[in-house]
Parts: C-alpha cells; structure tokens; sequence
C-alpha cells in the first residue's frame, strides 16, 4: 500500500485519502490540495492517519521476524546437538550394560566392578555448567547488555582465578618465610643459650679471680707457709704446682714487681 502524498515531490506523511478510486492521499501541508480536489471531484476524504501509523509499526516490526527465525534455528541446533549427545550417551550405557552382562556370565566379576566403579565415580550432575550456561547465553543472546555481562562476568571469574593463584603463591611464600623466622628463632634461641652461659662463666671466673689489690691485701694477712701455698695455688703460677707443691717446699719470702706482672717467690731449702 502506497501512503506517499499525491502532490508531486511531496515526502510527508500523509493523512487523508479520499474515496475517488484512484484514492488520492495528502499530508496536512496539502490540505489546500485535497479541498481544492474534492470540490472538483465531488469525493470525500477520510482521516487515515492511524490506519497509517498502524500499518507502518506493522512494517518496521516485520523487520525483526527474520531475527526471530534465526533464533529458532540456532536454538534448535544446539538442542540437536546436545540431543545427539544424550542419545551418544545413552548408546554408550547400553553398551556398557551389555559388556557388564557377558563379563558376569563369563565369571569376570572383577572386570564388571570396574564398570560400576567407573560409574559410580562419574557424578555428572557435579560438572561445571557454569561457564557452559555463560557460552551458550553468549552464543544464542542478541541482547548487547547481557552479552556484556556475561562477557564482564567471565572477566570476573577470569580475574578471580588470578587472583586464586597468587593468594596461593603469596601463602606458600609465606610458609617458607614462617619455616625460615622458625630457624631464626631456633638459632637465636642457641646463640642466647651461649650467651647466657659465657656470661655465668665469665661470672664465676671474675668470682675466682683475686684483683692485685685483694691479693696483696690477703698476703699481708698470712704468716704461715701453708697459708701462702693456699693462696699462691689459686693463681696458677708458672711452675708453683711443681716446684712448691709436688716436692713439697715451703714458701719463704714473696716479692711482688712494682708494675704488679711479676711475682718472686723464695723457696725455703
Ligand atoms: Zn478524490
Ligand atoms: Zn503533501
């Protein structure tokens, strides 16, 4: 159906057709035209406008029934394709079924038992379908919106995959870390250890020491030969043990060098 104004050239969307057979259509700028025509023709107009509007809706909607069918059509291929796989499925039981038959009649009763722990262990229904579902909106979907989220959604899962892998890298980092502080820990604990007991040694050995000062003090004390073996012994003096208390000698006379270094001790014959 034409709905172009009759006035030549004219482009706008008409309005009134009147009922002359050629059935004369014109705009509102040509209302002039059709009053001018009428008279003449003795014809009547009518509103055509919404029949108009109607008719155009009609025409621009016919546009998307091709999208429609398309739609239809790769829907119903992957419905085929995931029914063949079904019946594939369904053929391979059947075989299995048959096998499990002539092994039990055949006494291979161990060979049936690895068919049923084959599928026991199978658990479809626990499969990812996650990202299939996702393929499949990206695949059949026409609406941009959910394409982009479907495709931000794989992003996410593509990013928190990522993210997975270098938590768990960060944590065995860290276990290795934890294991090293550990043998830090362990070899500093040791060395305080030693620290600690240098400290007590040296302690004790201060305690044994005499100062110059305390041993000139005592010395002045004694008189007795033995007194002064007594207290010479505590200073481990070249040759004293040897000379004094092996062969027995009494002490007779000590004499202490100015700068505190040497000490001469007189042997009583
Ligand atoms: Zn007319
Ligand atoms: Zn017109």
């Amino acid at each position: 159906m034409d709905f172009k104004c009759s006035v030549s050239r004219c482009l706008e969307d008409v309005t009134w057709q009147c009922n002359c057979p050629e059935k004369f259509k014109f705009c509102l700028t040509h209302s002039k035209e059709l009053m001018s025509h009428s008279r003449l023709k003795k014809c009547l107009a009518e509103n055509i406008k919404d029949k108009y509007l109607e008719l155009l809706v009609k025409q621009y909607t016919n546009a998307l029934n091709h999208v429609e069918s398309d739609c239809i059509k790769l829907t119903q291929e992957m419905i085929c394709e995931i029914n063949n796989c079904l019946n594939d499925n369904w053929n391979y039981l059947e075989n299995k079924k048959k096998e499990i038959n002539g092994l039990i009649l055949s006494d291979q009763k161990d060979k049936a038992d690895i068919i049923v722990n084959w599928a026991n262990t199978l658990n479809i229904l626990q499969r990812e379908k996650k990202q299939y579902c996702l393929s499949i909106r990206k695949l059949l979907g026409i609406d941009n919106t959910n394409i982009q989220i479907v495709t931000d959604w794989e992003k996410l899962e593509e990013d928190l995959k990522t993210l997975k892998k270098s938590f768990e890298e960060s944590c065995k980092k860290n276990n290795g870390l934890e294991e090293e502080l550990k043998n830090s820990i362990e070899t500093n604990k040791k060395l305080s250890d030693e620290l600690e007991y240098t400290k007590k040694y040296f302690a004790q050995e201060n305690k044994n020491q005499l100062s110059v000062e305390e041993f000139k003090k005592r010395l002045s004390s004694l008189k007795k030969s033995d007194e002064f073996k007594n207290l010479l012994a505590q200073l481990d003096l070249q040759d004293f043990q040897k000379k004094f208390l092996q062969n027995n000698k009494d002490v007779r006379r000590l004499f202490i060098t100015d700068d505190n270094k040497y000490i001469f001790i007189y042997r009583k014959d």
